[in-house]
C-alpha cells in the first residue's frame, strides 16, 4: 500500500518561517520514529499567484483533494492588497476550503502550565485547560438565503438568513462525537432552541445522532449566551462545544483568549471522508501571515507545530507521536523558552523562530 500523504503549503509572510520549524521536526520524525508518510510542498496564496497568476493552481488543488492532509502556513500580505478580488491570496484558501467540503472546524483551546500565568486570567482558572470547539463552518446565517441589502418602504434593510438542514447538522455533529471518543468523551451543543427554529432544529438533530450512534458520550444542551458566559467563568466544565458557524466563531475566539497568544494556537478543518473513510483534513494555525514581524525570524512556530501534532492525531491515527510532539512543546515552555509574542509585560530576551524549532528538537 503506497503511503499516506501531507501535503505542505508554506504560504506568505512568517507562513514559510514557522513552517520551516515543522519540516525539521517531520524530518525527525522521519529519521527517529520511522514514520512513514510522503510529504509535497506546494505554493498558496500570494507565492502561487507569484508564480502562476492564480492563487491556488488547479494541479495544487488537485493533490490538496488526493492527499490524506493539508497543512497550511497562512496566505496573504500588504503587497498583495491592491489585487483584484478574484486573484486575492485569501481566495486560494478559500478555494481549498470550498472544494474540500470542510464543513467542521475544530479549535482547541489548551493551555499549557507554564503559560498560564500569561493568561489574563486568574492562574487557576485555565491552568490544564484543554478545550475543543467545532465549528460548523460551511452553512448557516454566513451563508443562508435570502440575504442582501433591500428598499422596504422609504427605507433599506439588510438581512441574514440563517439556515441549517438536518444533514447538515447532522454531518457536524457526528464529528463532534467521533472527537469526543479520542479525547473526554463529553459533548456540550450550543444553541438558542429557546428563540431561532434552527436552534430547535439543532438540539432535535445533535440529540437523535447522540442517541442512535454515539449513546456512550456523554451531551449536554446549551444556550449559546450562557455558553459564552461559562465559557469564561469554567471553562474547565468543557471537554468538546459543538455548534454553529456564528456562535462558533466568536465563541471560539473567546476560548482562544483564555490560553494566550495567537502564535499558540492551532486548528483543523474537516470534511467528508474520501475513500478510506477518513475525513478530507486541512490543518492551519489560527494566526494570519504576520506581515508586520514578518522576515525577521521573531514569528513563534508552536501554532504551527501544534497543527501538525494535531494532523499526526487525526489523519494519521498517530495519537502517541502527536502526544510526543505536544509533551515537548510543553516541555520547553516550562523550561522558559519564549518568543516575543509569549513575552509578559516585564519582558525579557525572547528567542527566534529556529531556535524555538531546536529547543523543541532537543526535547
Ligand atoms: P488574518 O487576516 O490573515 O487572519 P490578522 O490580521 O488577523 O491576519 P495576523 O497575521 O494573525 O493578523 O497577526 C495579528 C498580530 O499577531 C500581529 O501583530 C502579528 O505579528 C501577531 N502574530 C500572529 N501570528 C504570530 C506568531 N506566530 N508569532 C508571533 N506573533 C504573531
Ligand atoms: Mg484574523
Amino acid at each position: 500500500m503506497a503511503n499516506p500523504t501531507l501535503l505542505i503549503l508554506a504560504g506568505d509572510g512568517i507562513g514559510p518561517e514557522v513552517m520551516g520549524q515543522v519540516v525539521r521536526i517531520i524530518d525527525w520524525f522521519g529519521d527517529k520514529r520511522d514514520l512513514a508518510f510522503d510529504v509535497d510542498h506546494d505554493l498558496v496564496g500570494g507565492a502561487a499567484y507569484d508564480k502562476h497568476g492564480t492563487p491556488l493552481h488547479d494541479d495544487t488543488m488537485a493533490k490538496a483533494l488526493a492527499a490524506d492532509a493539508v497543512l497550511l502556513g497562512a496566505v496573504g500580505g500588504p503587497k498583495y492588497d491592491a489585487l483584484d478580488f478574484s486573484v486575492k491570496p485569501e481566495r486560494g484558501l478559500l478555494r481549498l476550503r470550498k472544494e474540500m467540503d470542510l464543513f467542521s472546524n475544530l479549535r482547541p483551546a489548551q493551555c499549557f502550565d507554564a503559560l498560564a500565568d500569561f493568561s489574563s486570567l486568574k492562574k487557576d482558572l485555565v491552568a490544564g485547560l484543554d478545550i475543543m470547539i467545532v465549528r460548523e463552518l460551511t452553512s448557516g446565517v454566513y451563508f443562508g438565503e435570502p440575504r442582501g441589502i433591500f428598499e422596504e418602504g422609504n427605507e433599506r434593510v439588510g438581512i441574514n438568513t440563517q439556515r441549517y438542514t438536518e444533514s447538515e447538522i447532522d454531518r457536524v455533529a457526528r464529528s463532534a462525537f467521533e472527537l469526543a471518543r479520542r479525547r473526554g468523551n463529553k459533548v456540550c451543543s450550543m444553541e438558542k432552541a429557546n428563540v431561532m427554529e434552527s436552534g430547535i432544529l439543532w438540539r432535535e438533530v445533535v440529540q437523535k445522532v447522540h442517541d442512535e450512534d454515539y449513546p456512550d458520550v456523554e451531551l449536554s444542551h446549551m444556550y449559546a449566551d450562557n455558553g459564552a458566559m461559562q465559557l469564561v467563568r469554567a471553562p474547565k466544565q468543557f471537554d468538546v462545544i459543538v455548534t454553529d458557524n456564528l456562535f462558533g466563531d466568536i465563541l471560539s475566539d473567546c476560548a482562544a483568549m483564555l490560553t494566550g497568544s495567537l502564535g499558540m494556537l492551532p486548528s483543523a478543518s474537516l470534511g467528508a471522508p474520501n475513500a478510506d473513510g477518513r475525513p478530507k483534513a486541512l490543518y492551519e494555525p489560527v494566526h494570519g501571515s504576520a506581515p508586520d514581524i514578518a522576515g525577521q525570524g521573531k514569528a513563534n512556530p508552536i501554532a504551527c507545530i501544534l497543527s501538525f501534532a494535531m494532523a499526526l492525531r487525526y489523519s494519521f491515527d498517530q495519537g502517541d507521536e502527536a502526544a510526543r510532539l505536544e509533551k515537548a512543546v510543553e516541555q520547553v515552555l516550562a523550561d522558559g523558552a519564549r518568543t516575543a509574542d509569549l513575552m509578559g509585560p516585564e519582558g525579557g530576551s525572547p528567542i527566534s523562530t529556529s531556535e524555538m524549532g531546536d529547543a523543541i528538537l532537543a526535547a
